[in-house]
């Protein structure tokens, strides 16, 4: 576990620059950017650290990017493992599609290893509080916490990030000048037909996938991975449709359900027995956009999946996250004031990212039609050369410039 290297009456007594909540990818690549731009930063979370988090543990070409353009210091982050292939079955068809690149590393390594190398950098660590609202005012916001040990339930600062992922529950409280002093509790707005994500990680000796080959599953309930970490143990990351879930009864149905849609491939086989012995975890809805800017005064900022997110079939909120921490601190060291700080932040936030959200909706879009899927899949059979060279396309391989 990594501990606090702050208490929370310390915490509380100081003001800080920069407080950054949640320290997934996003909060704690923008921490210690934050914190190597000088500021006096606090990093919060309301887990302790190693922790579980759903996801399919792919870095994509972008985000190993991302990391190397953190400069994080030799030996942080574990070596992952290459990504060789990707194995899609859809409708009783599969292929295997050379990859366009990445690895596979488990959250667990790259959170801490993450979240170590902003402690190194001189960053306030505070884990196991939570944040329940925050309140702007004129000089920057307050933040109301709870933490597991008695001690200030306020934190000062300038700017406040949120960087509390799709969890965001955060109330956001504004006096600033012009506004009325309303809470407002998610302010997200989420897709019509979006799912919720499910999974788990199963022991090593579970199955006989080989390390390096991704193996997605595409059913009419949604879709699930499968990928070896590189600890041995094997991911379990899926998309599905909550209607489906409901109906099928249990998060272990639902993803059972989704292995017997694509038709008994013998690469996908996990034992139901296996998923139940583990427990698998869900997800609130995945599909969403939220305001970046909170309050009147850009004193509370979005990142990362906090501040929008599409699906996970390309593989890219990693590198989304890590990119919208180096978009903030880009905006935050150029800007001259608090409304120059929002315009940039907002400006650049979109140039980088709306072409890549469009085009991962669209592959979202037509992973949701059974017999386009099945097409693309046979295609991709008939044709592995030309499904390789479309792979970088389907990512985002080019990068988060
Ligand atoms: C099924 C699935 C599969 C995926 N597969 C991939 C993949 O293979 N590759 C990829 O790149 N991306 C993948 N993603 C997406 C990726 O997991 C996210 O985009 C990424 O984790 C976003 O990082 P983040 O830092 O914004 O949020 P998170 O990683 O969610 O971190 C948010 C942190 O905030 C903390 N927090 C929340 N609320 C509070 C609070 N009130 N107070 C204090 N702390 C709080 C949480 O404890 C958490 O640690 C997948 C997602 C899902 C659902």
């Amino acid at each position: 576990m990594i501990d606090a290297t702050v208490t929370i009456d310390a915490a509380g007594a100081t003001a800080w620059d920069v407080l950054v909540i949640g320290a997934g990818p996003a909060g704690a690549a923008a921490a210690l950017r934050c914190k190597r731009l000088g500021r006096r930063v606090l990093l919060v979370d309301r887990g302790w650290f190693p922790r579980p988090k759903v996801c399919g543990c792919c870095l994509s070409p972008a985000a190993l990017r991302e990391l190397s353009m953190l400069e994080l210091p030799l030996g942080a982050l574990p070596p992952g493992v290459p990504l060789a292939a990707v194995w899609i079955g859809c409708a009783g068809h599969e292929a295997r599609i050379v990859s366009a690149g990445g690895a596979t590393l488990s959250r667990e390594a790259l959170d801490t290893g993450l979240v170590r190398a902003a402690i190194d950098a001189g960053v306030a660590w505070l884990p196991g509080t939570i944040v329940t609202e925050i309140t702007e005012h004129g000089g920057g916001a307050t933040a109301t916490v709870r933490a597991p040990t008695p001690g200030a339930a306020r934190i000062e600062a300038r700017l406040v990030v949120i960087a509390a992922g799709l969890a965001d529950a955060i109330r956001i409280r504004t006096t600033a000048a012009g506004r009325d002093n309303t809470a407002h509790s998610r302010p997200r707005r989420i897709a019509a037909a979006s799912l919720i994500g499910l999974g788990t990680t199963l022991p090593a000796d579970t199955g006989p996938l080989p390390a390096g080959e991704l193996v997605m599953a595409v059913g009419s309930a949604g879709y699930a991975g499968i990928v070896r970490l590189e600890d041995g143990r094997l991911d379990v990351a899926a998309a599905i449709d909550p209607a489906t879930m409901a109906a099928a009864g249990s998060p272990v149905a639902a993803l059972d359900a989704v292995f017997a849609d694509v038709g008994g491939l013998a690469r996908v086989s996990v034992p139901r027995a296996a998923l139940a012995a583990v427990g698998i975890r869900a997800t609130p809805a995945l599909t969403h956009t939220t305001p970046l800017a909170a309050g009147g005064e850009a004193a509370i900022v979005r990142i990362g999946d906090a501040a929008g997110y599409v699906e996970p079939f390309t593989g890219e909120g990693i590198g989304w996250a890590l990119a919208s921490a180096r978009v903030l601190t880009g905006a935050l060291a150029g800007s001259t004031s608090p409304a120059d700080f929002r315009a940039r932040f907002s400006a650049e936030h979109a140039r980088v990212f709306a072409a890549h959200h469009a085009r991962c909706r669209r592959v979202a879009g037509a992973v949701r039609r059974p017999w386009l899927c099945a097409g693309a899949v046979r295609a991709a059979r008939w044709a592995p050369g030309v499904a390789a060279r479309a792979m970088p396309w389907v990512v985002g391989g080019g990068g988060l410039v």
